[in-house]
């Protein structure tokens, strides 16, 4: 199974020795830009494991636009650096960053991944009307194609998106989330994309699924996300797993194992 999202060099999971075998397989994901060096680090020497360059919008205060495009030039000849992100908005909690803020380092961003030909990895949390209108302002700028991580948004939404990005390879990873059943109206949403622009991730050690909800979330338990996608495409395991990987290789620009 091609992960396309987690964290395990986060100190939860990077102590938990049934982690990190030599099959795990993905991308791990840039988050602070304190910990990017050791992201990059983690890839260089696990052969499956590719890197990606952002930084969450919880920590848009620290951002340093100057440290980032450094860092991203800096590392461009690394074959394993697929993608800029993840970033994005989340207004979730009040303790966040200003959302004035969030949206400035949001769109710094945007212009990385344009100005240095990555994709970009959106992170979005009950900020849907202003991540859209982001997205639309800087259409010309994702041209190198954008995946909504952690898909939590309606049918409607992902239409609309994939409406007005239309000539955008626009992407959506589904997590632990559409195991749930607050989040049944998921289902829909997956049904909606296309079959071309799914992808899975586990966002380790976040937001594990049913029936490991509320548990350290672990690479592994991609399967029980795997099992509920299956279901609701009718489709196997097998052929999720082949589809996501395959949709993972191409987004990410990664030559196919097989
Ligand atoms: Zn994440």
């Amino acid at each position: 199974m091609f992960d396309s999202h987690f964290h395990v060099t986060d100190p939860r999971l990077i102590t938990h020795k049934d982690v990190i075998d030599s099959q795990l397989t993905g991308v791990e994901i840039g988050a602070d830009f304190e910990s990017l060096p050791a992201i990059f680090e983690f890839s260089a020497t696990h052969e499956h494991v590719y890197c990606t360059a952002g930084v969450h919008p919880a920590y848009a205060d620290m951002y340093s636009a100057n440290d980032m495009e450094n860092f991203v030039a800096e590392h461009l000849n690394f074959k394993k650096f697929v993608a800029i992100g993840e970033c994005g908005l989340d207004y979730h909690r009040p303790d966040l960053p200003a959302r004035e803020r969030q949206v400035e380092v949001f769109v710094h961003q945007i212009h990385l991944a344009d100005r240095y030909k990555k994709p970009l990895v959106v992170h979005s949390r009950d900020s849907w009307e202003d991540t859209a209108e982001v997205l639309f302002a800087h259409k010309s700028k994702l041209k190198n194609g954008v995946l909504i991580h952690c898909m939590s948004y309606t049918a409607e939404q992902a239409e609309y998106l994939l409406n007005h990005l239309n000539g955008i390879d626009v992407y959506f990873a589904f997590g632990g989330h559409i195991t749930y059943k607050q989040k049944a109206f998921l289902h829909d949403t997956l049904r909606t994309i296309p079959l071309n622009r799914i992808l899975i991730e586990t966002d380790a050690p976040y937001l594990a699924p049913t029936p490991k909800r509320s548990e350290v979330n672990l690479p592994q338990y991609i399967r029980y996300t795997a099992e509920v996608m299956a279901k609701i495409l009718n489709k196997t395991v097998a052929e999720i797993e082949t589809l996501t990987a395959n949709n993972a290789y191409r987004f990410f620009k990664i030559k196919a194992a097989q």
